[in-house]
């Protein structure tokens, strides 16, 4: 354990604490884990007792439902893991409530689905409606609609959500907890000399690759999603902590230094609009732009029409987009001020032709400098 470890840790005034299936959900008999669930609410009432903003977010209740309802074990349908989740959310809220209850704290439910933190307009919602929830002292506990979420519409992953809400509310720390207590250099399971990280600076190609891959067997307990969490997290200002949610008491553990990998937030994190745009999920398409005009975003320019070579995907006017450069590499990402079918008019155009073109006077810039992120800072 580091020491700028305790001190990030220390110094967070709000925090995202991600609890993953397997520490709520017992793996053999899917039953919830009481005991553990209770010491995990004393830590989180300690740390508002200090004067944190917590905000939960709970994985589980597929696992939970899934029990209840008897259903075999492996993959699930569609329809059943929705159905899962709606019987195992109702036990996994009540479950909160209770034990924040019995310790005075004011517990929410709150259920976000993809499009919640991927539009615009329904992400400064679902930010109002958490900011009011701390200003009243009340504990969010935020998982994915998993009843409404289909496999294409969805996070699937409560690692991305937790870092997704982190940047929503201006989180200074995300703590994922799970049943490994960081980033190894190696599968731990079948690489003696694996060595776990205390402290990562920078999420460099190397630590994506200790990832392993996101489908292989190996792959350690969901790392990839974790990595892709913690880019998201720290971009938004937000440092991200992988750390054992196994033990009792787990971040209690944290502040007395138990092992854990922090991720540390990018000093130069980029302003709230940025950040959302940056960590947009699933961009809508890809605009692939020449080198004269790469050159100009780099020295802070917007993307004209005359700078782009290409469009792709299906977007709208203010969707989230890729920006590519010709051998197809992301260079940053924006929102487009065109639909797919006039942005494909515009290609190569000068600002002058625009509204000849189109037949309305449309923006000069195809994606304007205030709503794109280069890839250096996202
Ligand atoms: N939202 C899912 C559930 O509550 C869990 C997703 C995850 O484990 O990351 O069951």
């Amino acid at each position: 354990m580091t020491r700028s470890m305790r001190d990030e840790w220390r110094g967070a005034r709000r925090i995202v604490i991600k609890i993953g299936s397997a520490l709520l959900a017992d793996r053999e008999t899917g039953s919830l884990k009481s005991d553990w669930l209770d010491a995990l609410c004393d830590d989180v009432a300690a740390l508002r007792a200090d004067g944190r903003d917590i905000v939960v977010v709970s994985s589980g209740a597929i696992a939970l439902g899934r029990r209840v309802l008897r259903l075999p074990s492996g993959p699930l349908k569609l329809e059943e893991s929705q159905a899962a989740a709606a019987v195992g959310q109702i036990a996994l809220s009540s479950a909160w409530r209770e034990v924040f209850a019995r310790r005075q704290v004011t517990a929410a439910q709150v259920l976000l689905t993809l499009g919640d933190t991927e539009e615009r307009r329904r992400y400064l919602n679902a930010r109002n409606t958490l900011a009011a929830l701390m200003s009243l002292g009340v504990v969010a506990v935020v998982n994915e609609n998993d009843t409404v979420a289909t496999s294409e519409i969805r996070y699937g992953d409560n690692d991305r959500l937790a870092a997704r809400v982190g940047s929503m509310i201006s989180a200074d720390c995300v703590v994922l907890l799970s049943d490994i207590d960081g980033l190894y250099t190696a599968p731990p399971a079948i690489d003696s000399a694996a060595r776990r990280l205390d402290v990562v600076e920078d999420i460099t190609p190397e630590i994506k690759a200790m990832a392993g891959d996101a489908g292989s067997e190996l792959s350690r307990g969901g790392m990839v999603t974790k990595i892709a969490a913690a880019e998201i997290a720290v971009e938004a200002g937000a440092h991200l902590i992988i750390a054992n949610g196994k033990i009792s008491h787990p971040l209690r553990a944290l502040s007395e230094d138990a092992p854990s990998t922090i991720f540390l937030a990018s000093a130069n994190p980029v302003v709230s609009r940025k950040r959302w745009i940056a960590g947009s999920l699933v961009p809508k398409g890809t605009v692939i732009i020449d080198d004269g005009a790469r050159t100009a975003l780099e020295s802070g320019r917007s993307l004209l029409p005359a700078g782009v070579v290409q469009v792709e995907g299906s977007f709208d006017r203010g969707d989230a987009v890729s920006i590519a450069g010709r051998q197809g590499e992301e260079i940053g990402r924006g929102l487009i001020a065109y639909s797919i079918a006039d942005a494909a008019r515009l290609i190569g155009c000068k600002t002058a032709e625009i509204e000849t073109i189109l037949g309305y006077r449309g923006r000069s810039a195809m994606i304007h400098r205030d709503d794109m992120v280069l890839k250096r800072s996202m």
